[in-house]
């Protein structure tokens, strides 16, 4: 029987920091040794535009797949989603370091799982894992779980090919191994390595995480650049990606589940953090800010205006696309923790 693989895709950083290229460079050092995985490396998933050469060979990639990026793993999950590049999300053991001495048996804050629409079409029967390269400064770290990985891969198409051949017995007569039909497709080896790791230029855009989204449209009806449209069942997609205003994070603040990403935004719950723990650390916002709240939708407006002004248009305020229910909205704690931020900025550290 042949043996399959587990492709491992490392995102590298933008840029060309030398601490984060030689954790890079070492775990692909060390996976290359591994008779289980098979390692390529790609520009920064969040620039790969849809015609990059690196974008379309995650997109032949079929089996399971570990990501490994400089970002948080619901935004790199669904990022991906975003792509079409879909499965199920792989649950990964390897956790930043504050969260193994968790010395006072205290529970990460519980997010409320809202009535969420999923993601759309079909999910293929395969997983996907993503690895924050930030939880750890180890290279053996990140080889020894995706070694974990890729051995529960293992277990797991074995288990199901033992029930297929439970199920249809004639197909062991014919003498088929169902190991080849999980070998690395043409598809995927057509690449070389050095085409996927073509330039790709910074980008800024809202991913939006379906598992958190119940479809409002809220976003839809605040962005007035016309990044949001529906799909042919009037579901919302971030439609036009490049449309998005840089640096600019507005509607995040606006959707009432939190389920509006930017990746690379500085507030940690913004860019994909599960809000109540953020890098292991426990934050009791209440406590910190009293009931100082920060206003979300003021802020999201002053963004919006400011980018409407940058594009010679005039500001709108309050005026257009504020959701009733809005009006009132307390501060939840991606807002709280997004004012930690700008204060731990503003005194500089
Ligand atoms: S505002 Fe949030 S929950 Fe509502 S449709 Fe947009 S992403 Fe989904
Ligand atoms: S950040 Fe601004 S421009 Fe970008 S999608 Fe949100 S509201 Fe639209």
């Amino acid at each position: 029987m042949s043996r399959s693989r587990v492709t491992v895709v490392l995102s590298q950083a933008p840029g060309k920091h030398p601490a984060k290229r030689a954790l890079e460079e070492s775990i692909v050092a060390a996976l290359l040794l591994e008779p289980d995985v098979e390692v390529s490396v790609v520009p920064n998933l969040y620039d790969l535009g849809p015609d990059h050469t690196g974008r379309l060979f995650l997109g032949a990639v079929k089996g399971d797949m570990v990501v490994l990026s400089w970002l948080y793993p619901r935004a790199a999950f669904w990022l991906l989603d975003r792509c079409d590049i879909k499965g199920h999300f792989g649950e990964t053991q390897l956790k930043p370091p504050a969260d193994d001495d968790d010395a006072d048996g205290e529970a990460d804050t519980p997010v409320d799982k809202p009535d969420a629409i999923g993601p759309s079409g079909a999910i293929p029967d395969r997983h996907i894992y993503a690895l924050d390269l930030r939880d750890s400064n180890k290279y053996e770290a990140f080889v020894a779980e995706i070694k974990r990985i890729a051995a529960e891969c293992r277990d797991r198409r074995e288990a199901k090919a033992r029930e297929r051949a439970a199920n249809s017995p004639a197909i062991i007569q014919l003498g088929l191994s169902f190991a080849k039909v999980e070998d690395l497709p043409a598809a995927q080896q057509a690449f070389a390595p050095e085409a996927l790791l073509a330039p790709a230029g910074r980008r800024w855009y809202p991913v939006i995480d379906y598992s958190r989204c119940t479809n409002c449209l809220e976003c839809l009806d605040f962005c007035l650049f016309g990044v949001y449209g529906v799909d042919s069942i009037e579901r919302i997609l971030v439609e036009n990606q490049d449309q998005c205003k840089k640096g600019c994070p507005a509607c995040s603040r606006v959707c009432p589940q939190q389920a509006i990403i930017f990746p690379e935004y500085k507030s940690a719950a913004i860019a994909g953090a599960d809000t109540g723990a953020v890098g292991g650390l426990k934050i009791d916002l209440s406590r910190l800010f009293g009931g100082d709240t920060t206003d979300a939708l003021s802020a999201a407006v002053q963004e919006r205006d400011r980018e409407l002004v940058n594009d010679g248009r005039a500001a709108v305020g309050m005026a257009v696309g504020i959701p009733k229910r809005q009006s009132d909205k307390p501060a939840g704690p991606k807002d709280d923790l997004d004012k930690l931020v700008d204060d731990l900025d503003n005194l500089g550290l």
